[in-house]
């Protein structure tokens, strides 16, 4: 069997054009491997119909140019160049034509212009360009470059250094969208809301988890620290978002964009959970009236099962009074803190603290006392933001930023330790976000209002 594949151009009215012959496949008896078309196959067949289609629209729209729209008059041709076109199927290059201005309007531009060369400004189609930010922004360089390779026909079209590029260039267009920052967001969280509307009474709460991780940048640079978190709505949709402290200038901006698009309303209160880091404390505030900050579940359990097995460290080492008073006080201080019970936690760290203290004492007794010590700083400073989280427990209220870890393993990964500038792992994270809330597909929607609203599969990585 032959199978021939031909690409008709047919004009307005129906009449054709042209007939370019694309493909001419051949078929033996039927085998599951020759069933339908192989990807090398596909690939060429993409690429043959995409050229053959790109020179008819470029024939087409030159021919469109060539005449003034003032006076009709042909324009004359003053020389061609080739310039060069990355498509999903191709690197295509293209006949640009150079037109003299016609002299009909002497207000109008003289000299030659290339109508092409001006319409495709970027020289990479929107289609590949969104592509290249999504995968890149997950995979390595390489491996995306193997992967659209693969599958694709721009093989060897397709480089680390393009790829780099064009993921830093879809970053910083992202990024200079943002609006300003605020020292508040109070006033347009409440003009959110038409005057008109009323307020529904009792709307459920947003919550957000807000947790910081440390980055090595290599070399002298030392580490750096990145904020990351997730919004999860009343619906129980949730979207990541995340920067690098210190070389994001809009931190509120950007977390009053993310609550906004979840569609945040005045009236509609914000939960933050965070492990009471002054820089993510400080971001919550101002964001909406009705906020409540608290401590998170997850960072005070960690550092008391941290105590609990220095503790263990004292057994045979100290005498059994002082270990076991120390093990009932420290049970004590969980159930106190569980309780939101801060004063009598205080006093307990206190006791403790007196306990241990002492001339020339053991190096595990020396190290208890000092995470007491932390641990007592840690939950004075923070007592403000420490509920009842029994309470909230038994009322099915989030207690633990537990549910963002996920977005400290999908946001940030090895891939960004490897990047080593805090610039660029900042740019990279902004992409990330997009891509797993889904909302990459949009934003170049936007920027190309022509690109087709493709349903956006759901990322996930690996942890
Ligand atoms: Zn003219």
């Amino acid at each position: 069997m032959k199978v021939k594949i031909q690409v008709v151009i047919e004009n307005d009215e129906g009449q054709v054009e042209d007939v370019q012959q694309v493909a001419c496949l051949r078929r033996g008896p039927l085998t599951p491997e020759e069933l339908g078309l192989n990807l090398a196959e596909a690939r060429q067949i993409l690429h043959d119909v995409q050229q053959s289609m790109v020179t008819s629209q470029v024939a087409e729209y030159i021919q469109g140019q060539r005449q003034c729209p003032r006076c009709s008059v042909r324009r004359s041709q003053k020389g061609r160049h080739e310039i060069v076109f990355r498509t999903l199927f191709g690197k295509l290059r293209l006949d640009s034509m150079r037109l003299r201005h016609c002299d009909c309007d002497p207000g109008q531009p003289t000299g030659t212009f290339s109508p092409l060369t001006e319409l495709l400004k970027e020289r990479t189609s929107p289609e590949l360009l969104y592509l290249e930010a999504k995968w890149s922004s997950l995979l390595s360089f390489g491996v995306s470059c193997d992967l659209l390779g693969e599958v694709l026909p721009i093989g060897d079209e397709l480089n680390t250094t393009t790829l780099r590029n064009n993921l830093h260039y879809v970053a910083e267009r992202m990024e200079n969208e943002l609006g300003e920052e605020r020292e508040s967001f109070l006033a347009e969280t409440v003009s959110l809301r038409p005057e008109e509307q009323p307020i529904p009474p009792g709307k459920p709460a947003f919550t957000l988890g807000l947790d910081g991780a440390y980055v090595h940048a290599g070399g002298r640079a030392g580490w750096f620290e990145v904020i990351v978190g997730k919004s999860v709505s009343a619906a129980g949709d949730g979207k990541y978002f995340g920067f690098v402290h210190n070389i994001d200038e809009k931190p509120k901006r950007r977390l009053y964009e993310v609550l906004r698009s979840q569609g945040l309303e005045a009236d509609q209160p914000v939960q933050f959970l965070s492990d009471g880091e002054e820089t993510v404390r400080n971001l919550q505030m101002y964001i909406s009236p009705q906020s409540e900050h608290w401590l998170d579940w997850f960072h005070i359990t960690m550092r008391l099962t941290v105590m609990g097995q220095i503790r263990k460290g004292l057994n045979g080492v100290e005498s059994a009074s002082l270990a076991e008073q120390a093990e009932r006080d420290l049970e004590s201080l969980k159930w106190h803190l569980w309780n939101g019970n801060v004063e009598p936690a205080l006093r307990l760290i206190d006791g403790l603290k007196h306990l241990l203290a002492g001339d020339e004492i053991s190096a595990e007794r020396q190290k208890l006392l000092k995470a007491i010590r932390d641990f007592g700083t840690y939950i004075a400073t923070n007592q403000a933001f420490i509920p009842d989280y029994g309470d909230r427990h038994r009322n099915h209220e989030t207690i633990s930023t537990a549910f963002t870890e996920s977005a400290v393993n999908q946001l940030v990964s090895r891939r960004m330790v490897k990047q080593q500038q805090m610039h660029w792992s900042h740019l990279l994270l902004q992409v990330r976000a997009q891509v797993l809330n889904n909302e990459l597909r949009q934003t170049f929607r936007r920027w190309y209002p022509g690109m087709k609203a493709e349903t956006e599969t759901a990322v996930k990585l690996a942890a």
